[in-house]
């Protein structure tokens, strides 16, 4: 009998935080760790900051555009966040899942709930990153270099919004020290990998198991 323990579903895992607080680096480092991750490209009607891809970082989209692609039911999740759209395009997921993937999300509140509510929410594991302080959260806004005074002022003033949903996601990190919360997300990706539920093949493998005690043993 084919033994096919090794094959597991696919996880959508999804990573928010308030802006700032490390979601993106946490996401690139995990993409090094493990290739096979598929980011899942957002679309969105904001301007690229530089050294942003269009296809890449994003798919910059128009605002025409964008709400074509919502009308024809494209979009897994979309939300108005900090005054543009948002949206995950649909098919790219759907292809991954079947094909036993994981996927990546960078998204807000709003698209971590539209998911995990979604027809793929068996697939789902949502991580929510804090800052260790508002203070540090703005040093990190500020530090990035990459939005105007009066967009970081917005950004923070949002940020209360985004973290009062904390506790509608399966884990909660303090991105205290860069290092040790990718650890700890690490450890998180990993054991998620080996429940039983990601894991359909183990019935086969339970299977092949039985069929053996009985030759064997009986
Ligand atoms: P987000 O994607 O959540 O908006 P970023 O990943 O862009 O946030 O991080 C914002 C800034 O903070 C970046 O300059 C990044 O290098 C820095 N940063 C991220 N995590 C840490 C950390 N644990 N300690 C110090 N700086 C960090
Ligand atoms: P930024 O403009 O800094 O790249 O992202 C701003 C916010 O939008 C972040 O909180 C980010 O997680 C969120 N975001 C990015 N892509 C998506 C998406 O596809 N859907 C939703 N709902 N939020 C997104």
């Amino acid at each position: 009998m084919q033994n096919r323990v090794d094959t597991r579903r696919g996880l959508l895992i999804i990573l928010s935080s308030p802006s700032g607080a490390g979601k993106s680096t946490l996401s690139k480092r995990l993409r090094e760790w493990d290739p096979t991750i598929e980011f899942s490209v957002s679309a969105t009607t904001r301007a690229p900051r530089s050294g942003e891809e269009d296809g890449v970082d994003y798919h910059f989209l128009t605002e025409d555009a964008f709400k074509e692609t919502v009308a024809k039911d494209g979009m897994l999740e979309h939300a108005h966040v900090f005054g543009n759209f948002y949206g995950s395009p649909k098919a790219p997921v759907q292809k991954a899942i079947e094909n036993g993937a994981d996927v990546l999300f960078d998204v807000d509140w709003q698209g971590a709930q539209q998911i995990s509510r979604s027809s793929l929410q068996d697939h789902v594991l949502s991580i929510f990153v804090l800052p260790p302080s508002i203070k540090e959260l703005r040093r990190r806004l500020e530090s990035r270099g990459q939005d105007a005074a009066e967009v970081i002022q917005k950004r923070m003033s949002k940020s209360w919004d985004e973290i009062s949903h904390w506790d509608g996601y399966n884990y909660v990190l303090i991105n205290d020290d860069l290092d040790t919360t990718f650890e700890r997300l690490k450890a998180i990706i990993s054991a998620e990998r080996l429940k039983l539920s990601q894991q359909p093949g183990m019935m086969d493998f339970i299977r092949g198991l039985h069929q053996e005690f009985t030759e064997v043993e009986e």
